[in-house]
């Protein structure tokens, strides 16, 4: 089965809340701690969102023509943070 990566979305949803973090740490700080210590914070909370392809993705489609049968599966597996998803479904088209 063909293996596709990209980006992991736990990865993204963490990466967001470490940024609002550090921006609502950036304001607090403003004229409370050193300029150049103020300064690597604000630098820090401009970084981008994370974007690295490290979610790693099978998938794959079986359709049996003799009997209608259908088969999907997904499976996901973040080699950063661990997070793992899989979606099994199989069905039959005749049957709706
Ligand atoms: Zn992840």
């Amino acid at each position: 089965m063909p293996e596709k990566k990209s980006t992991c979305p736990k990865c993204v949803q963490q990466s967001i809340r470490n940024k609002e973090d550090l921006i609502a740490k950036t304001e607090k700080s403003y004229g409370k701690i050193p300029s150049d210590e103020y300064l690597e914070l604000w630098k820090k909370s401009k970084k981008d969102l994370y974007h690295n392809d490290t979610l790693s993705q099978i998938s794959s489609t079986y359709f049996d023509e003799d009997d209608g049968r259908l088969v999907v599966s997904f499976k996901c597996e973040c080699s950063v943070c661990g997070f793992i998803y899989n979606y099994n479904k199989e069905l039959n088209v005749l049957e709706g």
